[in-house]
C-alpha cells in the first residue's frame, strides 16, 4: 500500500489522498474508525443560571454542544479512562462560563474557557441573539468524547471513492460523450475520443458518459482509492489519521493478546 496527498486546502483542514494497492475493507475501516473513535472536545453539560432569550435551555445547550473546540489530545483524557473514574477533574474536563445581557449577539468567542487552548475553532459562530434586557448566564463543561456516542464529537467528514477506471470501447458518438461529462474528463482530437489524464482525477463516477453511450464503461477501482478527510477544525488532518490508525492497531493487538 502507498499513499500520496493530492490536494490540501489553504487552512490544511481539507485534504485528498490517493491510496494505492489497498482494499475497500481497509479504507472503510479507516473511515469508520475516524468517524466513531477519534475523540474530540465538545460541551456536554450546561447549567443555566439565567436564560430569558428566545431559545429554550435545551435548544441552547444543543447549539453549544455543536461548537467545535480546539482539542489537545495530549492534555485530556476520556472521562471513562481518567484516573478520577469519570467523576470529573482537570484532566478530563474544561470549564466554560458565559454571562451576557442584550441587546447583542452571543458568539462562540464570548465563551470564557478555563483552558485558553480549548478555544472555539470558529470564533464568530452565533449562539443566540439577545434583545434589550434579555440575559443568558450559564456554566458548562466540555469533555472528550467519541463520535459513536454523539456526532458532535466526530472530528470531521471522511469519505472515499474507487479510482476511476474508464474504458472508452468502440464509441460511435464521441462528441456527445465528451459534452456529457461535467468534469471534462474526455478530450476529442480529430474525432477520436480519449481520456484526459490530467482531469481523470476529477471524475466522480457520475456515469453521465455511460448514459449517452453504452460502449463507455466506468467503474471505481477496488484497489486504488481517493480518500478525503475534512476536519471540522478540532484536530489537524494528520492527527486525525494517526489517532485512528493507532486505535485500529490497538484493536489488532488486543485481539492477538486474547488469542
Ligand atoms: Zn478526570
Amino acid at each position: 500500500m502507498n499513499i500520496t496527498r493530492i490536494s490540501k486546502s489553504k487552512d490544511g483542514l481539507k485534504q485528498k489522498f490517493l491510496v494505492k494497492e489497498s482494499s475497500p475493507a481497509f479504507v472503510n475501516a479507516l473511515r469508520r474508525t475516524i468517524l466513531a473513535y477519534v475523540p474530540t472536545l465538545a460541551i456536554e453539560d450546561v447549567e443555566f443560571h439565567k436564560n430569558s432569550s428566545a431559545l429554550y435551555d435545551e435548544v441552547l445547550a444543543h447549539r453549544l454542544g455543536l461548537i467545535p473546540l480546539k482539542t489537545d489530545l495530549e492534555t485530556y483524557e476520556l472521562p471513562s479512562e481518567c484516573s478520577c473514574k469519570g467523576e470529573g477533574c482537570a484532566k478530563c474536563q474544561v470549564k466554560i462560563k458565559l454571562s451576557k445581557v442584550g441587546p447583542c449577539t452571543v458568539y462562540a468567542e464570548d465563551l470564557k474557557i478555563s483552558d485558553p487552548k480549548a478555544k472555539p475553532v470558529y470564533p464568530k459562530m452565533p449562539i443566540v441573539k439577545l434583545l434589550e434586557n434579555q440575559e443568558v448566564t450559564f456554566e458548562a463543561i466540555a469533555q472528550l468524547g467519541r463520535g459513536k456516542q454523539h456526532s458532535k464529537w466526530t472530528p470531521g467528514h471522511v469519505y472515499y471513492q474507487g479510482y476511476p477506471e474508464i474504458d472508452i470501447g468502440n464509441c460511435p458518438n464521441p462528441e456527445e460523450v465528451k459534452d456529457a461529462c461535467p468534469k471534462n474528463v474526455f478530450s476529442l482530437t480529430k474525432g477520436k475520443l480519449s481520456v484526459n489524464k490530467s482531469n481523470l482525477e476529477n471524475c466522480d463516477l457520475c456515469k453521465a458518459c455511460t448514459s449517452v453511450c453504452e460502449e463507455v464503461k466506468v467503474k471505481g477501482s477496488d484497489k486504488d482509492f481517493f480518500f478525503w478527510v475534512e476536519s471540522w477544525g478540532q484536530l489537524p488532518v494528520k492527527e486525525i489519521l494517526s489517532t485512528a490508525l493507532d486505535y485500529l492497531e490497538g484493536l489488532g493487538k488486543d485481539f492477538e493478546k486474547s488469542l
